[in-house]
């Protein structure tokens, strides 16, 4: 379908804002204005809900997620960023792969199967968007990927 993202992923973050048991500040730097793009909403609201589930999984009390949202030529790219533990370098490739999870012992207490994050790899490549990480240790980690933006051409609707 063709989508305006930009309420798109408002109402997928208002959700997770209304739900949320930790107590952790959500931070949304993006404009109101329309960003349209086209895609499965219901495998991107799947992308989305194990980014967000991962940052505040791995948030800390009193932490702040960030969203961005930003044009960058003809992609749109969207950030979701944690105060969390962060990932070391040698891993954020890693983290993509099927059932690969960072460090057995800290993550088997806040559970996962290590399958959120192979299946959102898989269903931005199949939208022809990228998804990569970057991250600090102790710091926190910002997940990003990219959807092609479809520009509204006026003359197309006379
Ligand atoms: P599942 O999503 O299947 O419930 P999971 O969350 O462990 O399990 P992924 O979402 O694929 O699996 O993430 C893979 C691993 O990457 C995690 O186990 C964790 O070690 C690391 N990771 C992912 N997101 C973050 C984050 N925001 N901060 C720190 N580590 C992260
Ligand atoms: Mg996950």
């Amino acid at each position: 379908e063709f989508v305006n993202f930009t309420d798109f992923f408002n109402r997928i973050i208002d959700r997770f804002e209304m739900s949320k048991e930790q107590n952790v500040v959500f931070n949304r730097k993006f404009s109101k204005q329309a960003r349209f793009v086209e895609i499965d909403e219901d495998k991107v609201t799947q992308v989305l809900y194990n980014i967000i589930s991962n940052a505040l999984k791995y948030s800390p009390e009193g932490g702040t997620i960030t969203y961005r949202l930003k044009e960058r030529g003809n992609m749109l790219e969207v950030s979701i960023s944690d105060q969390g533990v962060g990932i070391p370098k040698d891993n954020l490739l890693k983290i993509f792969d099927r059932f690969y999870r960072v460090d057995k012992a800290r993550t088997r207490k806040l559970g996962g199967t290590g399958l959120g994050l192979a299946i959102a790899k898989e269903m931005i490549h199949a939208h022809g968007g990228r998804i990569w990480a970057t991250s600090e240790e102790g710091k926190g980690t910002t997940i990003y990927f990219t959807l092609p933006m479809e520009s509204v051409q006026e003359d197309e609707w006379i």
